[in-house]
């Protein structure tokens, strides 16, 4: 009989998150302080982020532990399956084998729960009563808003308004678990305001629902401001997934030839990566790495790595990363979550040094692999997650070509359930294999 899914009890949920920070052959630049153009200190930063999560933030220590309450809290969909995806492999007719860790049976179906426990997790200790956020997609949104609700934190979501209209749902999902969901621009910020004035029928954007979400952590009393990807320490809650999946690829007696995941700000490339990403930097093991971007929006394959802001109104500091400018606009895609500028620091150096791939990939391309793993697989993938799918199954076509039994390892960040809309408008005729 053939092992379909390899599955870890709740004891075996790690405990400790890994750092890459402290194996990385060369560590990043620093961040920058814009206003004293020196390096931005702790001190700075804990004006927007809580404490704790600003020491990660800086941390050069290899591993951290996970508080016990947050593990608490990882037990209602962790540890998550690890996939072998035979039906795939048997339709693209490829040697490889294919496996995936299924991040998509999270309660808000995708990886961002992983981050978001932890982020309010920390806030609520130090005494924090609000956070605000922004999300693109919505799942972010989702994600902090459950995890508010847990720890009794007030919650405000600046949506961008492109997404606050198509995706109805996910509006109500935030809703549901008790945050609120402003459209972005809003007119609860001075920077909302601005570009309403100028534009009334601004469709907003990443970086300006961040700009608005940090202005409002800023101004009101006991609130601070979290972020869903790109900085080292939500990258550093998101290893839970790699870690994981490095004990279930070894039950199933295989050790990763290629590790693939969709980017937007890193968060789930970085998470599945970087504890396979340690055995190539510490014991030279042979292990490609390749980040899946949209065409709209290709930050590590065409950005230029130097100082860029996070955020539209320039308002955060200044980050050392691939970048495509933060006033970049990208196409209108559906994959929504893909939709940011720049890469992180702690990815932009790893890419720099030569650790990582990355390549980008047309929406209909993206659209035609989700289909065709929704038909083998039997799980409808978020428009983001189609992105790694597209990237293994191009692998996978290669492995064909050559003859060699690869093994691939791509992270399903999410699922699309709530993303029906843009299946609709791929529906017809789309197909990968003609
Ligand atoms: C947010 C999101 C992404 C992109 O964000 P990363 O930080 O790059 O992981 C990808 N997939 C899903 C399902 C998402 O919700």
């Amino acid at each position: 009989m053939k092992t379909k899914k390899i599955l870890l009890n709740e004891n075996q949920i790690p405990r400790c998150w890994y750092n890459i920070a402290a194996d990385m052959p060369n560590l990043p630049q620093p961040l920058i302080n814009p206003q004293t153009s020196k390096e931005l200190t702790k001190e700075q930063m804990s004006m927007l982020f809580a404490k704790e999560l600003v020491e990660q933030e800086f941390s050069r220590e290899r591993w951290i532990e996970i508080p016990d309450v947050v593990r608490d809290l990882y037990k209602q969909y962790r540890p998550t399956p690890l996939v072998r995806a035979y039906d795939l492999e048997r339709a693209l007719d490829t040697p490889a084998k294919i496996f995936f860790k299924n991040e998509s049976v999270s309660p808000v179906g995708s990886h961002k729960l992983n981050s978001a426990l932890a982020q309010a997790y920390y806030n609520k200790m130090e005494g924090i009563t609000k956070l605000t956020t922004e999300t693109g997609a919505g799942q972010w949104g989702s994600a902090m808003s459950i995890a508010c609700q847990y720890f009794g934190l007030d919650l405000n979501v600046f949506m961008v308004r492109q997404s606050f209209e198509q995706k109805p749902y996910r509006k109500v999902v935030i809703g549901s678990y008790g945050g609120k969901v402003h459209a972005s621009p809003s007119n609860l910020t001075q920077y909302g305001r601005k570009l309403l004035e100028e534009d009334p029928l601004n469709r907003g954007s990443l970086s300006i629902a961040i700009s608005e979400a940090v202005e409002m952590a800023v101004t009101e009393k006991n609130t601070r401001y979290t972020l869903g990807s790109v900085l080292n320490h939500v990258l550093l809650h998101q290893t839970i997934i790699g870690l994981e999946a490095e004990m279930q690829m070894e039950i199933a007696g295989y050790f990763p030839d290629k590790v693939i995941a969709c980017f937007g700000g890193g968060s789930n490339f970085s998470g599945i990566s970087f504890p396979f990403l340690r055995h190539r930097i510490l014991n030279g093991k042979e292990v490609k790495f390749i980040a899946a971007e949209p065409e709209a929006c290709p930050k590590l394959t065409k950005g230029e790595l130097r100082y860029d802001y996070g955020d539209s109104a320039g308002m955060t500091p200044l980050i050392p990363m691939y970048t495509l400018g933060n006033d970049f606009k990208p196409e209108q895609i559906h994959a929504a979550g893909l939709r940011y500028h720049g890469g992180g620091q702690l990815v932009s150096q790893l890419k720099k040094d030569g650790f990582i791939d990355s390549l980008a990939i047309s929406q209909d391309e993206t659209f035609a692999a989700g289909l065709l793993f929704a038909k083998t697989e039997g799980i409808i993938p978020a428009p983001e997650s189609t992105h790694a799918i597209a990237a293994t199954i191009r692998e996978a076509l290669k492995a064909k070509e050559s003859g060699k039994s690869e093994v691939l390892l791509f992270n399903l960040s999410g699922h699309g359930l709530l993303d029906m809309s843009a299946y609709e408008s791929y529906l017809p005729g789309a197909s990968l294999l003609k």
